[in-house]
């Protein structure tokens, strides 16, 4: 055997494992969940998080001495793979073990390493992400959040906004200006602010599904110690720019593989439609709607891989990575769209009818309308493909 072929085969008999663990102990907390499970809600994404940072899945690519597990990427895709596979969802601490915790592994100093990096392997520490603010978006660099140098550290002035998980987060990295003077991207510094500390207050937003996931936070006279400065101070833009970078050879894997289910789902509806009297599945709009999503699906999980093979080559994150999320988010709305039309008048009884699945593809179709702004919107994705892909002169 090759070498190749070998880390192909420990690939694989690491995937039956896992996928066999998985399976026993995703059914095990649904049972034992009380009331019913729901994978919707976030108390029940929190405790089955917590049951996979217990059994030790988490800090999968992390260093040994940091209590990580130093796994190759394409094993950390295999984990991301088979966990989004067995129907359960998404943590609430993504930010946490997806973004902080490399960025601390790459810019943190020892002592930051060691004070942050166990709250987060045992998910015992929440951390949310204090970017975007009420003028302070897709133009990032315009943040007006203030850190003034205080005995000892700064004091945290500001308004952030749309800030996932802020209400549960016992932690949050702010972009902060420490030099009012600097050109925009130079004054910004990285700080990680506790959210227990006196002068934080979190106000909920309520979303379109029903849901609030995301907070105003405001920050009035928040005293930051000095060591909790990530990095320099003013180079928080640089740190940032690398954090987004991160997780991209994973960061679509499950949210494909949930395409892939719905997908499924879908077809199922449109063959039940004719019985239920709805948009009838022979419908030449229906069939050709579905084809052009099936190759979407496929075309989706091949730019994935193309992402994979680069990060694990070492390739610098590049505009390819804009592509893919305009045309997953897009893709996924008119899949969702297309499932609500199938679903008909049942999408408003979603959770009392009987069609299987309808409550669950009726919150996706309205959790999908923000898919298109979170992470960079459509409009600004398409200005980095004109500008960085195309060679088009700058907007
Ligand atoms: C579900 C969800 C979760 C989020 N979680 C977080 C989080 O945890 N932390 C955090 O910091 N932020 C978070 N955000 C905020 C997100 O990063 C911003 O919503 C996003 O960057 C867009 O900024 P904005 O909402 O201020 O819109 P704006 O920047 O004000 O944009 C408004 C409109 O103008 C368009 N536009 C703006 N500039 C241009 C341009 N140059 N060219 C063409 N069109 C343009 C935009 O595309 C958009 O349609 C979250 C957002 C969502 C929806």
């Amino acid at each position: 055997m090759t070498q190749l072929e070998t880390a192909a085969a420990d690939d694989e008999a690491f995937r039956q494992d896992l996928r066999a663990w998985l399976e026993r102990a995703y059914a095990g907390f649904v049972r034992g969940w009380p009331g019913g499970a729901d994978p919707r809600n976030l108390d029940f994404r929190r405790a089955w998080e917590d049951t996979l940072c217990a059994n030790g899945w988490s800090g999968l690519g992390w260093p040994t001495e940091h209590g990580g597990r130093a796994l190759p990427l394409s094993r950390q895709a295999v984990f991301h793979e088979e966990h989004a596979r067995c129907g359960s969802p998404l943590g609430v601490n993504l930010i946490g073990h997806g973004i902080l915790a490399p960025t601390l592994l790459h810019f943190g100093t020892e002592a930051q390493k060691r004070r942050f990096l166990p709250g987060i392997l045992s998910n015992r520490e929440i951390w949310c992400q204090g970017y975007s603010e009420p003028g302070a978006g897709s133009d990032l660099a315009s943040v007006r959040a203030r850190a003034e140098p205080a005995p000892g550290g700064y004091l945290l002035n500001g308004h952030k906004i749309w800030t996932s998980f802020a209400d549960r987060a016992q932690r949050c990295f702010v972009l902060a200006r420490t030099d009012p003077r600097a050109s925009r991207h130079k004054g910004l510094s990285f700080l990680l602010v506790d959210m227990r500390s006196p002068g934080v207050r979190v106000e909920p937003i309520r979303q379109l599904t029903g849901e609030a996931e995301f907070c105003e936070v405001f920050f009035e006279n928040v005293f930051v110690p000095g060591e909790d400065l990530l990095g320099e101070e003013n180079q928080g833009w640089r740190i940032a720019m690398a954090a987004a970078g991160f997780e991209r050879g994973t960061y679509f894997i499950p949210r494909l593989v949930r395409f892939a289910q719905e997908l499924r789902q879908v077809r199922e509806l449109a063959l039940c439609a004719d019985a239920y009297g709805r948009v009838p599945a022979s419908s030449a709009d229906v069939r050709h709607r579905w084809a052009r999503l099936a190759a979407d699906s496929h075309v989706l999980a091949l730019k994935s891989q193309r992402a994979l093979a680069g990060a694990m080559r070492g390739d610098p994150p590049g505009p390819e990575g804009s592509s893919t999320k305009i045309h997953w988010s897009e893709a996924h709305q008119r899949l969702l769209e297309l499932s609500m039309q199938l679903l008909g008048d049942e999408a408003c009884l979603a959770e009392a009818t009987a069609v299987p699945g309808a409550a669950g593809l009726v919150h996706a179709y309205l959790w999908s309308r923000a898919e298109t702004i979170l992470a960079g919107t459509s409009e600004i994705q398409r200005n980095i493909v004109a500008e960085q892909m195309l060679g088009l002169p700058k907007a």
